[in-house]
């Protein structure tokens, strides 16, 4: 194997001294530098969510030298429906994550305006907030060997670095690389999410609900410590008049469907206020872009209706990890494109329906759905366990 060590890693960055600010806020950055005191590294990851974290302790096993690099501080939270699907767990058990304290979810109910359909999952997923999880990961990730940098955010990329984008869905190198989603405006959807704690307090249901709205849906898992996550997706051409308050919209969501309203009731904030972020665009994206290699979300979105984003950033990590110091740009693209391609496309059919109250209905009569959906949108356990033992049995 041959490695390729950059003395200057050509990355720019700046830090941020808060620890966590609000997603939508305006970003509170002093200085810049360039990342060099540290720069004698093999490979530079940006963003340390799932899929950057998992690539920076696979890597670092493999004998790598790498920095992880992250805007935020970590514990902190992250627009997520929390959902965390089967398909991701045995790699987590390999990379040695524990994910003891967090409830296993057995079930997915989806509750339409007059019918509700539930299936099993084949195998338990898990319900794991971001503060948990993408601390995990990236503790994980630094016990391995990689060098994390925390609150500082990646400004610019020098070409001839060894550098992985995992900065997720939408980050600045984004316009900096003009890809073309960045402009598209009819494919705009905005996330919400808050935690809640039952009324009366109870234990967490097993289940992970899916409620339909016009222009949207949003999802209902509980996770660890009693809470219960709530967390939509919709439309932008439904926020008009609501001035950003996602306290409005949701009072609006609950006004015109009853099985929102009663939903919500069982439940009160135990947050302060929503959280939002920047857009989701659901436009197809390349997993390699002007030779730099992109993971995660930043490789291709599936639609977060699934719950399969997070497995499908660690799942991109370990396709990504045998042909990243080696630069084998084109075989990693088409091997993500055997891997994901077909999902995200059949991802965005599901959510199709899922935002058409009448339409999901209909569908919803017919009983083998939920089973056939799943098989197209994630992988099979044993392709995971496949993948796994290529990266741990080396
Ligand atoms: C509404 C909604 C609900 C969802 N629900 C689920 C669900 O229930 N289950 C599920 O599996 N998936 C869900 N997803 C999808 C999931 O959140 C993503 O697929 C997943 O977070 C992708 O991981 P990632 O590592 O690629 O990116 P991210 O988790 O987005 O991490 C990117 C990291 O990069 C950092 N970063 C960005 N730019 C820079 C920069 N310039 N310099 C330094 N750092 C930078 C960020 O701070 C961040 O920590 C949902 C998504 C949405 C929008």
């Amino acid at each position: 194997m041959t490695t390729r060590r950059t003395e200057d890693s050509g990355l720019r960055t700046e830090s941020r001294p808060t620890s966590q600010s609000p997603v939508l806020s305006p970003q509170s950055s002093s200085q810049s530098s360039v990342l060099s005191p540290q720069s004698s590294f093999d490979v530079a990851i940006v963003g340390a969510g799932p899929a950057g974290s998992t690539l920076a302790a696979l890597l670092a096993r493999r004998g790598a030298s790498v920095a992880l690099i992250d805007r935020d501080r970590f514990p902190r939270d992250k627009l997520c429906g929390e959902f965390l699907s089967y398909d991701a767990l045995p790699l987590l058990e390999r990379l040695g994550i524990d994910l003891g304290v967090t409830p296993k979810i057995e079930r997915c109910r989806v509750v339409g305006r007059h019918r509700t359909y539930e299936f099993e999952f084949p195998h338990s997923a898990r319900g794991v907030s971001r503060f948990l999880l993408d601390d995990l990961l990236l503790r994980n990730a630094r016990a391995t060997g990689a060098q994390t940098l925390e609150g500082c955010t990646a400004i610019s990329v020098s070409p001839d670095s060894v550098v992985t984008e995992a900065w997720g869905r939408w980050g600045r190198f984004d316009q900096q690389l003009q890809r073309s989603f960045v402009r598209d405006h009819s494919h705009r959807n905005f996330g919400f999410k808050r935690h809640y704690r039952g009324v009366p307090p109870r234990g967490i249901d097993p289940t992970i609900e899916l409620y339909s709205f016009d222009r949207g849906y949003l999802g209902v898992a509980g996770v660890e410590n009693g809470i219960t996550n709530i967390c939509g997706l919709v439309h932008e051409s439904r926020l008009a008049g609501h001035k950003g308050r996602w306290d409005s919209f949701v009072d609006e969501i609950r006004r015109d469907e009853p099985q929102l309203e009663q939903m919500y009731s069982q439940y009160e904030p135990a947050q302060d206020t929503f959280l939002s972020s920047e857009p989701v665009i659901f436009r197809a994206r390349s997993a390699v872009e002007q030779g730099i290699f992109m993971i995660g979300d930043a490789s291709g979105i599936v639609d977060p209706l699934t719950g399969s984003g997070m497995a499908m950033a660690i799942q991109s990590a370990l396709l990504a990890a045998p042909y990243i110091l080696d630069q084998e740009v084109e075989a990693y693209r088409q091997r993500h494109e055997e891997f994901f391609a077909s999902r995200i496309r059949w991802s965005r059919g599901v959510a199709f329906l899922l935002s058409r109250p009448a339409l999901l209905d209909i569908a919803l009569t017919a009983h083998s759905l939920g089973g056939y959906l799943l098989r197209r949108t994630r992988a099979g356990r044993d392709e995971v366990e496949r993948l796994a033992d290529i990266e741990f049995r080396r």
